[in-house]
């Protein structure tokens, strides 16, 4: 039976500078290697620096092999983790108002 086996979790501090995660079922990784080429993959203006996700990481490695001239991106995917988790804590207060 492995019904008992979690998955590891692993944590970020500062969370994945795409989408915003602060754990994921894998390592976080440099985002140096990747910074260049998320003008292209994630649609951003500004430079954004830090660690990326597995999740990210493999994105951009897609993205990488689009064929010349596709406009595929992966514009959706910035900070949509974050906001998960801002929502989640603006509930967890709201509840704790509730509460009092
Ligand atoms: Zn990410």
């Amino acid at each position: 039976m492995f019904a008992s086996h979690r998955p590891r979790v692993f944590r970020s501090r500062l969370g994945c500078c795409i989408c915003g995660a602060k754990s994921s079922s894998s390592r976080f990784t440099s985002s140096s290697k990747y910074e260049l080429l998320f003008s292209g993959c994630f649609q951003l203006n500004e430079k954004r620096q830090g660690e990326i996700c597995n999740a990210c990481v493999l994105l951009v490695k897609r993205w990488k092999k689009l064929p010349p001239g596709s406009s595929k991106n992966w514009k959706h995917v910035v900070d949509s983790k974050a906001n998960c988790e801002k929502m989640y804590e603006t509930k967890k207060k709201f509840k704790d108002f509730e509460r009092r």
